[in-house]
Parts: C-alpha cells; structure tokens; sequence
C-alpha cells in the first residue's frame, strides 16, 4: 500500500463518514492524490474506475476541464458574499436556468450546501405554509417506505433506514411510511405497473385517513438510492401527484441523487407523464407540452424539487429546493414572522453556482441527455454476460444507474466486493449483496468493458 504514513496520520486525524473506523484496522484507507475523467489515482499512479461517481455526484468526470476553467474565472472575481441583502450574477443565472429546465411552475429558488439541508428546507416550508394558510395542524410527513432523504434530524425523520432508526430514533420525530412501489416487492406475475398502482392504492388509503394532519409526501422520483436502487414505475408518481392535489398535500420529489440527468432524462419527474385531457382534472400537473410522442403529455410537476449531488458536476456542495409561486406568495408578507426563517453561511456560494453553470452548459452543449441514451444502450449490450451470470438477480436501468443483486454465501460480500474491486481497479461500493453502478457520463466503451470485466470477476468470486 502506498503512502503509509498518509494512512496513519488520516485514521490518527481524521473521523471519517458512515464508517465503524475499527473496520479500518484491517481495511486500508484508499490515499487518492488525483483524479482524471472516470479515474482515481494513488500517488504511486494505481488507478480506480470510479463506478459510483464518489457517492453519485460526479456527472463529467474528475478534473473536468471546462469546470475547472470556470471555476478558475470565478476565483479570479468573487469567492463568495452573503446571499442575504446581496446577489450576484452566478446565483441570479443558476436559478433562471433552473427555472427553465425544471418541470413547470418551480419558479422560485432556495439554496443551501447539502442534500440533507435540502430535505429540511423542505419540510420546514411545506409546514410553514400551511401554518401561514391557516392550517397549523398540517405538520406531519409521510415518506416511502425505505426511503433515504439525509442524514440530519428533520431529514432522519423522513429517512427510513433501520440503523439510523435503532441509534437516533429518540432524537426524531416518526413519521409514518407508506409502502415503496419497489418492483422487486411485485407478487409473481404482477407487473411493476400493477404494483406500483397497488401501493398508491395504499398511499390514498393513508391520505384519507390523515390529511387534516399531513404537510407533505417526500419521495426519491423513479430509484430509491440508499434502498439498494430499488427502482419503481412512473405510474407511482403520476398518481402520488394527483392524490397529493386531491387531499391537499405538497408533494416533495427529492432529486439530489435522480436528478441532473441521472434516470435518463434531466429530471425523474419527466417520466411520469400524464395526458394533457386527464391533466386539466389535476391543477399541479405542468403543462410542459412534450413534443416528441405526437400526443401532448406532460411530466408531473412537484410542490418541491430537491437538487443537490450532480448539480455542480461533483465539484462543490450546493443543493436547491425549487418551489411554487403559490408556495412563495404564501410567505410574502408584512411580518418577518410570516417570511421563511433559513438560511446558511454559504448559502448561494458563487463558486459553487459557477460550477454549477459549467455543469449547465456542458448539458446543453454535448447534448448529454441523448449521448446518455446511447451510451446507456452499449452499457447494456456489454452487460449480457454480467445479466446472464447464475448467481445475479433483479438485474435493473433506469438512465445511467444500473443495479443487480448477487447471491452470495459470504455475509460480508459489501466488504469483500469493495476490495477485490479495488484489486481489479474498480470503485464499486455495494450495498448489502447489491452491486450498482452510477458511473460518470463521460465513461468510454473500452472503461465501460473495464469495469464489467473487473465486476464479472468479483461477482465470480464471491458467488
Ligand atoms: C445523498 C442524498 C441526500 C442527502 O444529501 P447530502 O448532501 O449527503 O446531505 C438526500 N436525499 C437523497 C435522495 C440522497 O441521495
């Protein structure tokens, strides 16, 4: 290993994230000194194909050399100021071109550094809104069940894991959970379409019940991340959207790991489309009119949208919670108390929007959406061998985020895969015995072969 002295001073120095740091007695730090395109090197030149985008935020690559340049401008003009009483010309941009892309009606831009004060921002607006509407009662969240939305108090009690749970569930306030349309959950012979609709059968039984009390349903649009990339039909979006219209609920799609292009299209939500005549019946559904089929459809329209992870290509922490006018005219006002009461010390960070323009315009430029489609097409071709392979199961795409569980006897198989992986030059991180891949856009047909070369081999020899 290289660098030992780099490894000890880290571990001596450095508390690292979601990590039991005994684990590291026998498990070597990885010392990353560079990183080009889909590569991490070490500082002897091993190189890792970073398969999971360092935890789902890189979208063109390390080092991108258009971000960087606009990184580079924007150091040489403003690093920051204070989003409050000031603007600048990065944040005034970033928001009218977010505006532009997102589906209809999010016309209003809140930022913060971190998924997880996304999800709080969020939760705090939904239910201030309706306390300013005269609706104090509606304070509650409902989540799907598995669901991940941060890490924070506010974000736990909307996050559904049982660890988190088990260690902090004194600290949160529970939330209900109504059950993930996941289409692994699918009885045999039901389609995900069927069990997607099944499970928003559920969701209308629970709104009926407890809307009186429910600010808003918070929800990971097509893939739940932190679930094991459970992966679901967009039929559950489209009837999670108009059950929220019905009973008065906001509905809060959390796009920080599916949105910036990751399922496919720019945002999860597009997918779900809905006839424009079924449409009019519902008042929060876009109007965006989709060209492309020949019948006018349009994607649902969140009450929230939550960006954060992809949005500046991997470079700086940013997150955006995008809302409604009707959202916003609800806290303007006379009264401070009335007014939305957030904020954080690098709140609209210019560097960080710069790089998030960068991102932008690479988007527009490379025509990344469609190159995506294509590429996503050869992934899968050169995939056969790793769907086919005996011990692989639920094998699962949406956009650039591929899934597959692996049987397995060793109860260990994360660990153990993470670092024959590493042996193999491959950054795969599984969860449990799921292995995914959300590799950064700009991946290549030879480091696509690469990596499902080195994880064929990993899968041959932990099955
Ligand atoms: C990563 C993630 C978050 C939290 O973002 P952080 O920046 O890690 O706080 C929230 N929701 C989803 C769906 C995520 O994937």
């Amino acid at each position: 290993m290289p660098n030992p002295d780099l490894l000890n001073r880290s571990l001596a120095a450095v508390w690292h994230p979601c990590t039991q740091m005994k684990r590291h007695e026998t498990l070597p730090l990885v010392p990353i000194a560079r990183g080009a395109g889909v590569w991490l090197e070490d500082a002897d030149g091993r190189r890792y194909l970073d398969a999971v985008s360092s935890w789902w935020v890189n979208l063109f690559g390390h080092c991108n050399p258009r971000i960087n340049a606009a990184l580079t401008d924007q150091l040489g003009k403003l690093e920051h100021v204070m989003l409050a009483g000031f603007t600048h010309e990065p944040v005034v941009e970033l928001s009218e071109r977010l505006r532009a892309l997102a589906p209809a009606g999010l016309g209003h831009c809140f930022y913060a550094s971190d998924g997880a004060s996304a999800t709080e921002i969020a939760l705090k607006m939904s239910a201030h809104y309706w306390r300013n509407h005269g609706q104090p009662k509606k304070s509650q969240f409902i989540s799907l069940a598995n669901s991940y939305h941060g890490e924070t108090l506010g974000a736990l009690s909307v996050t559904d894991v049982a660890l988190f749970k088990d260690a902090y569930g004194a600290l949160v306030r529970q939330n209900a959970t109504v059950p993930s349309p996941d289409w692994r959950e699918a009885e045999t012979g039901e389609s995900a379409e069927d069990y997607a609709l099944r499970c928003a059968d559920a969701l209308e039984a629970h709104l009926q019940r407890h809307h009186q009390e429910i600010a808003a349903f918070i929800l990971e649009p097509l893939v739940q991340g932190a679930a094991g990339m459970a992966m679901y039909h967009p039929a559950y979006l489209r009837r999670a959207r108009a059950l929220c219209t019905q009973y008065g609920v906001h509905l809060i799609a959390d796009e920080i790991a599916v949105g910036m292009g990751r399922t496919g299209t720019m945002f999860a939500c597009e997918q779900a489309t809905v006839r424009a005549a079924s449409a009019a019946a519902s008042l929060s559904v876009s109007d965006h009119p989709s060209t492309g089929s020949g019948r006018t459809e349009t994607g649902v329209s969140p009450d929230f949208l939550l960006l954060s992870k992809g949005i500046t290509g991997g470079y700086l922490p940013l997150s955006v919670v995008m809302t409604t006018d009707a959202v916003y005219q609800a806290f303007y006002a006379d009264e401070v108390a009335r007014g939305f009461l957030h904020s954080h010390s690098y709140t609209g960070n210019p560097l960080a929007c710069r790089a998030a323009l960068a991102t932008l315009d690479i988007f527009a430029a490379d025509d990344v959406i469609a190159a995506n489609r294509t590429k996503a097409a050869l992934f899968n071709q050169l995939a056969a061998p790793l769907r086919g392979h005996p011990k692989v199961r639920h094998f699962r795409n949406t956009g650039m985020i591929w899934a597959f569980e692996v049987e397995t006897p060793h109860t260990d198989f994360a660990q153990r895969a993470f670092r024959l992986g590493l042996e193999h030059g491959l950054l795969l991180r599984p969860m449990g015995n799921t292995v995914y891949f959300m590799p950064p856009y700009v991946i290549s047909a030879d480091e696509m072969r690469h990596l499902l070369d080195g994880t064929l081999r990993v899968v041959e020899a932990l099955a």
